[in-house]
């Protein structure tokens, strides 16, 4: 039966609704007796709320009383209170005993230590295994499919775990690895004639500049159907999604940030929440972290539950996304509320109260490209997230713009701002490539040295 809506026929009509709230309180009480047993430090957390036994776990309102966030700081203050000694802090914070882990990845550790996401055989098949399933299903991918993971294999979660929950019913992966190089993922993929390829989105758009060098040919030569990406933003960028779909004559997905996927509706939706009963998704006040209510257009910090296995060990962890969610049904027909990432803790500006991110900034003047190159800095005078007013951008106007359309362009740009982000900046004109521009993550925010 390829021809199903779902991979999960069982579950996945069910996202997004009330039908599976029983289903996620029951797990999050075997959670909850899980930690008091096996999990000192969130033992000791769940005592101080007032949580002794699985049953004072009733609802998913007792449940955001039971535990606060576990943010990145938390996991930096308990690895040193563990002496760096890894295996201590998993036995402190793991609801199964160490003895059942059997593999362990982590994260790249670019800013810090590597977080590490050690996994059982439930959370391999269960959890990511399943969601795996049901991401590359919604992505339209089928047995018969070739999938070209090109992911670094070595410790990430969308590397090896993946290839190890493969079963019958699974497309058949060629697993070449980010590391192997652009060349070899190229050749390996015509060689092989896959029809899905799996990577981060800077990746792919670095394959297809190699590609005419590589294969005498474009990227678009290969015959791939479709772009599984995600490990970092990109294919929700709309700019980037039209340069990969449109290179490679293929249809882009975005996973990550937690357990969603992007659908196939023409605009890009956000991602579908595919996992209501493998993980909890919830939504907090990045400040307070008070509880924000699952509705359509809410805008909070992501936390997140697993709800089966254990090794993986989310326990309302979060990873310092702030998502905007829409609860109303997707145009694409699919079930699962949607969030979009729109900004990251660490970059959050506080301008009178009101708060606002950069990439939200970005995302505003990006839609006036050409009359603007998108290249931009928001200058401040101290470290945020508190901002003096006015809010100074220094934006470079498009090439070809001259100085006489800027006061009119600044008007509209400033329009743009104050009504989709309820801030009124000042703005000051750069000429267009005076900037300095980053293959990576583009930093917007200069903090002037004191002088
Ligand atoms: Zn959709």
């Amino acid at each position: 039966m390829t021809d199903r809506l779902y991979w999960n026929m069982e579950i996945e009509p069910q996202l997004g609704g009330e039908a599976l709230r029983s289903l996620q309180i029951e797990r999050l009480r075997l959670r909850a007796r899980d930690l008091l047993r096996e999990a000192p430090y969130f033992r000791r957390r769940l005592h101080a709320s007032g949580v002794r036994a699985p049953e004072d776990i009733a609802s998913l309102d007792d449940w955001a009383r039971a535990l606060p966030p576990f943010t990145k700081s938390d996991y930096r203050a308990l690895m040193e209170e563990c002496g760096g000694d890894v295996y201590r802090f998993l036995d402190e914070t793991l609801p199964v005993p160490l003895e059942r882990l059997v593999f362990m990845a982590a994260t790249s550790g670019t800013t810090g230590a590597p977080q590490p996401y050690p996994l059982t055989r439930e959370d391999i098949d269960g959890l990511w295994g399943e969601f795996m399933r049901r991401a590359r299903w919604r992505a339209g991918v089928r047995p018969g499919d070739r999938l070209v993971h090109a992911f670094a294999l070595s410790m990430f979660l969308a590397g090896v775990p993946s290839l190890m929950s493969i079963e019958d019913g699974d497309p058949l992966s060629i697993p070449v690895g980010a590391e192997a190089g652009a060349a070899r993922i190229l050749t390996t993929t015509r060689f092989f004639g896959g029809t899905v390829l799996s990577c981060t989105p800077s990746l792919a758009e670095h394959l297809i500049e190699r590609a005419p060098a590589v294969l005498g040919a474009p990227i678009a030569s290969l015959g791939l159907r479709i772009l599984l990406c995600g490990g970092e933003p990109g294919a929700g960028i709309p700019e980037v999604r039209r340069r990969i779909e449109g290179a490679y004559g293929a249809r882009l997905f975005d996973a990550g940030a937690g357990f969603g996927v992007s659908c196939a509706h023409a605009e890009y939706q956000g991602m579908h929440w595919v996992a209501d009963d493998l993980a909890l998704y919830e939504l907090v006040d990045p400040t307070t972290h008070a509880p924000v209510e699952l509705r359509d257009g809410a805008e909070g910090e992501a936390v997140f539950t697993t709800l089966v296995g254990g090794g993986f060990g989310w326990t309302r962890i979060t990873l310092g996304d702030i998502h905007r969610i829409e609860t109303s049904p997707c145009p694409c027909g699919t079930t699962g509320i949607r969030y979009r990432i729109v900004g990251r803790v660490d970059d959050m500006l506080k301008v009178k109260g009101v708060i606002v991110y950069p990439a939200a900034i970005d995302a505003v003047l990006a839609s006036f490209i050409p009359r603007l190159t998108g290249e931009f800095r928001i200058a401040l005078t101290e470290p945020p997230p508190r901002v003096v007013p006015p809010l100074v951008l220094r934006i470079e106007r498009g090439e070809g713009v001259p100085e006489s359309a800027l006061p009119a362009l600044e008007a509209e740009v400033r329009a743009a701002l104050k009504e989709r982000l309820k801030i009124t900046p000042e703005i000051r004109w750069l000429a267009p490539l005076s900037l300095e521009r980053s293959a990576h993550k583009t930093r917007f925010i200069e903090v002037a040295k004191p002088s």
